[in-house]
C-alpha cells in the first residue's frame, strides 16, 4: 500500500522585502517567475518517477516567498502539473500563502478551482506604523477585504500569521490584532515571537541602536496576551506557535511534527523521506541551471539521521505541540523507556510546573513550559 506523503512547494519571489526576513525569496520579474515555474514543473516531474509509486500526496503546501504574487494563470498550471505526475488523496488539505494586497478576486478563483482549500495570510500586526516599520505593503483593510474574497469562494479554512515583539510594537498592537482575527473569525492563528536574523535589514538596525527591541518580559506578557484572548475564544494551542478552533488544525504541519515523510520541491525546499533529510540550494539560478542543463534536481545538502538524531528530533518536535510525546510511541520506535532515561530531570521539570505526563503516558508541555521549551529540550536531548 502507498504511503502518505506532503508535498511543499517553494516559490521564491515577494513584491518586497520585509525588513525582518530572512526565507529565500526576491523581488523577480514576470519573466523570472515564469522561468522559475518552468523548472519547477520540471522538477516535480523528476521527483514524481521518484517518488510516486511508493507515496499518495495528502496533503500539498505552497509557501515562499509570495505565491500569490505570481501572474495570473502560474498556479493552476503547477497544480495541473503536480495532478499530471503524482497521485494526490481526494480529500488531501491543500494550503496556499497569499500576501493581503495581491490577491485579486481572479487569483483567488483561479486558486480555489485549482484545488486551494485552505488559505494562510501574512497579517503579522494591524497597526500601519508597525506594518510600515516591518516594510509590509499591505494595511488591514486588504486583509478584510481577502478574506472577504475567500470566503466568497466557499473557504472558510483561513489562518493568519502574525509576529509579537517587534520593535515600537506595542502591547495594546499585539492584543488588537488578535482581538481582529478573533472579530474576524479567524479560524486557526499562528503567532510567531519576533525572531532576528542575520544580515536582515532589522539586525542592522537593531545593530546600528536605530531600533530596540522590547525587553524579554514585555515580550512573554504580549505573547500571554495573545494566547489567553485566543483561548478564551475558544481556539486550542495545539502547538507552542499555533492555536486553532475544533476542526480547523494544520495537517501539514503536523507531517514536520510527527515526523512523517515529506518532498520539498523548488529552490532552498527542504524535504525528509525515510529518516533521510535533503534539500535544494538557495541560489535560483544554479537551481535553473541544474534542472535544465543536468536534468536533475540541484540537492545541496542530503543526510541520513542517526539513531541518537532522530530520537532527537522526536523530543524536539513532539514536545512542541499539546499531544505531546507518546512515550509509547517512542517505545516501539527506539526500544527505549523514555519515562526511565529521563525520569530525573522530568521528576524536576515536573516539580517547577513546565511539565506533565498524562494518563496515557504523554509527556506534555504546560503553558509555563511552552514560555522556556527550547530550554528543555536543549537539557534533555545534550
Ligand atoms: S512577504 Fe514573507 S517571504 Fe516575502 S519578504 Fe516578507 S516576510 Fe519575507
Amino acid at each position: 500500500m502507498k504511503r502518505n506523503l506532503g508535498l511543499y512547494i517553494h516559490i521564491p519571489f515577494c513584491n518586497s522585502k520585509c525588513n525582518y526576513c530572512s526565507f529565500v525569496s526576491m523581488v523577480g520579474t514576470d519573466n523570472e517567475k515564469m522561468s522559475y515555474i518552468d523548472c519547477l514543473k520540471k522538477e516535480l516531474a523528476m521527483r514524481a518517477k521518484e517518488y510516486n509509486s511508493y507515496y499518495t500526496i495528502s496533503s500539498i503546501y505552497i509557501g515562499g516567498g509570495t505565491p500569490s504574487c505570481l501572474p495570473v494563470g502560474a498556479i493552476k498550471d503547477i497544480f495541473q502539473t503536480i495532478y499530471k505526475y503524482f497521485t494526490v488523496r481526494n480529500d488531501a488539505e491543500i494550503t496556499m500563502e497569499l500576501n493581503p494586497n495581491t490577491a485579486t478576486e481572479q487569483k483567488i478563483n483561479e486558486y480555489v478551482t485549482s484545488g486551494v482549500n485552505r488559505f494562510s495570510i501574512g497579517l503579522q500586526c494591524i497597526d500601519k506604523n508597525v506594518l510600515l516599520a516591518m516594510g509590509r505593503t499591505h494595511t488591514v483593510e486588504d486583509f478584510d477585504r481577502t478574506i472577504d474574497l475567500i470566503r466568497d469562494n466557499g473557504i472558510s479554512n483561513i489562518s493568519a500569521d502574525i509576529i509579537v515583539g517587534y520593535p515600537d510594537q506595542s502591547t495594546r498592537a499585539v492584543v488588537n490584532t488578535v482581538e481582529h482575527l478573533i472579530d474576524m473569525k479567524i479560524p486557526h492563528v499562528s503567532a510567531y515571537m519576533l525572531s532576528v536574523e542575520e544580515g536582515t535589514p532589522l539586525q542592522m538596525m537593531l545593530h546600528k541602536g536605530v531600533k530596540n527591541l522590547p525587553s524579554e518580559n514585555t515580550v512573554v506578557k504580549m505573547f500571554n496576551s495573545v494566547s489567553s484572548a485566543l483561548i478564551k475564544s475558544g481556539y486550542e494551542r495545539y502547538e507552542v506557535s499555533n492555536f486553532a478552533k475544533p476542526g480547523f488544525t494544520s495537517r501539514h504541519n503536523k507531517i514536520y511534527w510527527r515526523r512523517e515523510d515529506y518532498l520539498g520541491v523548488g529552490v532552498a525546499a527542504h524535504s525528509c523521506i525515510s529518516n533521510v533529510r535533503f534539500s535544494n540550494t538557495e541560489d535560483v539560478n544554479e537551481y535553473c541551471t541544474c534542472i535544465r542543463t543536468k536534468g536533475k534536481p540541484p540537492v545541496a545538502h542530503a543526510k541520513k539521521l542517526t539513531l541518537d538524531e532522530q530520537k532527537e528530533e522526536y523530543i524536539m518536535l513532539s514536545l512542541r505541540t499539546s499531544e505531546g510525546l507518546d512515550t509509547k510511541g517512542y517505545m516501539e520506535q527506539y526500544g527505549e523507556n523514555f519515562l526511565a532515561k529521563y525520569r530525573d530531570k522530568l521528576a524536576e521539570y515536573i516539580k517547577l510546573g513546565l511539565l506533565v505526563i498524562d494518563s496515557e503516558g504523554r509527556v506534555r508541555a504546560t503553558d509555563k513550559g511552552f514560555l522556556v521549551l527550547n530550554r528543555i529540550i536543549l537539557e534533555l536531548v545534550s
